[in-house]
């Protein structure tokens, strides 16, 4: 097939890294060249016979691919709804998605000869699984941190310590995601060529959106794969929740040109004044942030808004620009699930299924849930990216009551 045969959705982004009006790059002219060696990069070596069998057995035997699809029977019969599955990432080495596309990008690292890999974390969840990685290629891992998220976040501090990397404690400004994003940048133009930044979502300049995308695809693939060999067909919907939006955009992908519909569930926190959600696609108006352009949550002068979620995965005021294409196409229907229904489903799921989900991934769960109860004859597939051991201590302190309830 060549490329003007296959349907639009995956055919972008163009040359230049849009989808649509969406994406591209916008950076400084220095750091505009390393991009443009990384897009050359990515479409020569990661599209390598070799490449590709080397990441495969990784995936295999490193991380424990496939994932199952699960049917969750029992959640099923108590909404008495629609069926619900889920598709296991929280069974995925280090127990959640991340791990998918940090082995991709420390692969390609390894082929470019780089010495250190350096990237930005907010909760820590990426820093943890691109510090697995570094540990397994052997590569040294420099991990750039706000002073505020270290106190909050210090179980991960220690697992990137355990793992061999470096943490890098960001004390200016409010010492949080935004201000580790932009020492973590400086630190890798400051040597470009031995290093490389290895971002954490489908966000920032082009190629990652791309790039990101492609190594979470495998998500998506197994996914589909799985419910028909499963079922015999092709589940009626599917959702996932969105932050900056890698786990959804990998699984979404494998059903882009199936008639499924597609939901993006993304976090309404407290509720829809602005400073208590996250909801960029819902909310969010046209805007440049990090480097790419998308939709964003903007305050009164047009700078990226506070954004806020129990599920601190989830609370990034921009969202990938090709959720913002497909939203803005009508592909990809955009869902909002608050905290307190995103709890409710973290203790529902652990008490009827024995699965404790990541609280970001409880927002999806809430969701199918939802769904099942209006569509009763209908199956909804739940990418659940990740598993919620890293929230047990948070949920018990600020919604400690929810487990003496009945699920
Ligand atoms: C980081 C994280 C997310 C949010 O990131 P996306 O790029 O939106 O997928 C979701 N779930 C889990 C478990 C995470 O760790």
């Amino acid at each position: 097939m060549n490329n003007e045969q296959l349907p639009a959705y995956k055919r972008l982004p163009d040359a230049k890294g849009f989808f649509g009006k969406f994406g591209g790059s916008f950076v400084p002219e220095a750091l505009q060249k390393q991009m443009d060696e990384i897009t050359r990069a990515y479409h020569t070596i990661c599209r390598s016979h070799d490449f590709i069998r080397e990441l495969r057995s990784i995936r295999k035997h490193f991380q424990g691919r496939p994932t199952p699809v699960y049917y969750c029977k029992n959640l099923t019969e108590k909404i008495g709804g629609g069926r619900i599955y889920l598709k296991r990432e929280d069974l995925n080495h280090t127990g959640a998605h991340k791990l998918n596309h940090c082995m991709g990008e420390a692969l390609l690292a390894k082929y470019l000869g780089k010495k250190k890999l350096i990237a930005e974390t907010g909760a820590g969840q990426h820093g943890v699984a691109l510090a697995t990685a570094g540990a397994y290629f052997g590569i040294p891992v420099e991990i750039h941190m706000g002073e505020t998220d270290i106190k909050k976040e210090y179980p991960n501090v220690m697992r990137m310590k355990v793992l061999g990397a470096k943490v890098v404690s960001v004390t200016r400004g409010a010492g949080a995601l935004k201000e580790a994003v932009d020492s973590a940048f400086e630190a890798y133009l400051a040597d470009p060529v031995n290093t490389i930044y290895c971002i954490g979502s489908v966000v920032g300049p082009h190629p990652f959106p791309l790039m990101v995308r492609e190594f979470q695809r495998v998500v998506g693939i197994e996914a589909r794969e799985q419910f028909i060999e499963m079922t015999g067909e092709l589940p009626d919907n599917v959702c996932a929740c969105v932050g900056g939006g890698s786990n959804a955009a990998g699984f979404f992908h494998g059903f882009a040109d199936d008639p499924v519909e597609i939901y993006g569930v993304e976090p309404l926190g407290r509720g829809a004044k602005l400073g208590d959600h996250a909801c960029s696609l819902a909310f969010g108006t046209e805007g440049v942030m990090h480097g790419f352009n998308s939709l964003m949550l903007k305050d009164a002068d047009g700078n990226p808004a506070p954004v806020y979620s129990a599920a601190s995965g989830l609370d990034y005021p921009s969202v990938g620009p090709e959720h913002a294409y497909w939203h803005e196409t009508g592909r990809e229907k955009a869902a909002q699930i608050g905290d307190e229904e995103a709890i409710e489903a973290f203790f529902r799921l652990s008490r009827l299924e024995g699965i404790i989900p990541a609280l970001e991934s409880a927002h999806a769960v809430a969701f199918a849930t939802k769904l099942a109860r209006e569509r009763p004859t209908e199956s909804i597939l739940v990418n659940l990216s990740g598993r919620g051991d890293k929230d047990l201590d948070y949920v018990m302190e600020h919604f400690g009551e929810y487990a003496d309830r009945e699920y």
